[in-house]
């Protein structure tokens, strides 16, 4: 006879090895400094979310409008999820669907482009993403990409040469947004360069979203045609992204004249069944419980200490003869420029050596790498998981010297050692998901 399996038992006893490595990387979380600008801690409620039976759930399509029955529960979630959205960007419409931000950033480049078409992006050693240009991906395989970099001496955006720059390429999108550009966008600048140049403005706030959603950085949604986030980021939520954008399309007769009626139905079509099938019912239950979250008062102060945290530890890191790319940072990160170390390309080893004492970082190019993308002279870093974590300013100055010492003494086994002590130490201030077992 068929024994139907059961369902209710616990992960340390169904499969005791994936449940030891989630144990493991929960332990690992807790003792080490988390620096990689990308990541963050989220609240047991959006684990909780994500962990849900809504993961079994099919709905192709959008509320009221599926291709399934039983929708009765997801529609409501759904709905919620764009209403609260709408309410913390303050955006015209939004598809909550994107499993992440690059198959996002691909529904719009699909929604606005033609293979082939051309369109500007920050150039990825300057501080693009991969999916703004990079010739290894979609971006650039299948469009036409006219990379946009920084001023070759002061490593910061000259509008100037943007504007000039767009003049003589004529493009049909420009793409905005950073992944290790440590200094604030002039998003509304851009915005005229748009204008001027009649291109689409997509802007790419994966990043800086949950600075933008606070007022902490500008924000460009109140006038860019399609911004594009991550979820998982300074947001704080589950991994996954959002597409915002204008309603109308305006560049419709110019562009599309004989497609989608308008923006919001060109984004949404291109999302599904453009790109994607089902959308994650768990994790999109997890995006609308962060965006509530970050509606919350505290949430603008945590991402003011984001940044304040981000100046503290870039000053100590300066004071202690450590270089920054354009020696600071208006946002949450900043980059390490080894090549003032003369240990240019060794950025992939002191990254190394930063995990052998507990601070997690990553690896970057810099400016005009002199590098390798792979053996780059960079390492970004960022504070928005250990401002979750309830670190200020002080302890970014224990950070500091830690790094500083890092970089100094990066062959010397016996100081590494005596800072991973220290930072074990440090980190037990401040308990990470205290009590939190492998199961919510
Ligand atoms: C992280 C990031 C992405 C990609 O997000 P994934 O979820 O890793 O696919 C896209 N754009 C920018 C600017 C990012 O920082």
């Amino acid at each position: 006879m068929h024994k139907p399996m059961d369902l209710m038992r616990d992960i340390t006893e169904s499969d005791p090895k994936i449940a030891e490595l989630i144990q493991k990387e929960l332990g690992r979380i807790r003792e080490g400094v988390e620096l990689i600008p990308s990541e963050n801690f989220v609240s047991k409620a959006v684990l909780q979310a994500m962990g849900s039976v809504f993961t079994n759930k099919y709905s192709e399509g959008y509320p009221q409008k599926r291709y399934y029955g039983g929708q009765e529960f997801v529609d409501i979630m759904e709905d919620l999820a764009i209403e609260r959205a709408k309410k913390l960007f303050g955006c015209e419409h939004v598809n909550v669907q994107p499993y992440s931000g690059s198959p996002a950033n691909m529904a719009v480049f699909f929604a606005l482009l033609n293979p082939g078409d051309h369109y500007m992006g920050l150039d990825l050693v300057a501080g693009g993403h991969l999916t703004h240009g990079s010739p290894v991906n979609f971006s650039g395989r299948l469009f036409n990409v006219h990379p946009y970099t920084v001023d070759k001496k002061t490593h910061l955006l000259d509008m100037d040469s943007i504007r000039k720059q767009a003049k003589e390429t004529n493009p049909k999108m420009i793409l905005t947004g950073l992944t290790a550009y440590p200094r604030k966008i002039d998003f509304k600048e851009f915005q005229e360069i748009c204008d001027e140049v009649g291109a689409y403005h997509f802007s790419d706030i994966s990043h800086i979203s949950g600075l933008c959603a606070t007022g902490v950085h500008e924000s460009p949604v109140p006038f860019a045609d399609v911004v594009t986030t991550t979820t998982h980021k300074t947001l704080r939520g589950p991994r996954g992204a959002i597409i915002m954008c204008k309603k109308e399309d305006r560049y419709k007769n110019k562009y599309h004249p004989e497609g989608k009626k308008d923006l919001a139905s060109l984004i949404d079509f291109n999302v599904f069944p453009g790109i994607q099938g089902g959308p994650h019912d768990h994790v999109n239950a997890a995006k609308a419980v962060a965006f509530e979250e970050a509606l919350q008062p505290n949430f603008k102060e945590y991402a003011k200490q984001i940044v304040k945290n981000a100046k503290a530890l870039a000053d100590e890191l300066m004071k202690l003869g450590v270089s920054l790319v354009t020696n600071g940072t208006d946002n949450h990160l900043m980059v390490i420029d080894l090549s003032k170390k003369n240990l240019t390309g060794k950025g992939k080893e002191i990254q190394m050596v930063l995990d052998a004492a507990n601070i997690h970082t990553n690896k970057n190019t810099i400016p005009f790498e002199p590098g390798s993308p792979f053996n780059p002279s960079g390492i970004r870093l960022g504070t928005p998981a250990v401002t979750t974590r309830g670190m200020k300013e002080s302890e970014m100055k224990v950070i500091a010297k830690g790094i500083a010492t890092v970089v100094d003494h990066y062959q010397d086994a016996q100081r590494i050692a005596k800072i991973k002590t220290e930072i074990k130490e440090l980190c037990r201030g401040f308990p990470l998901y205290p009590g939190l077992g492998i199961l919510q």
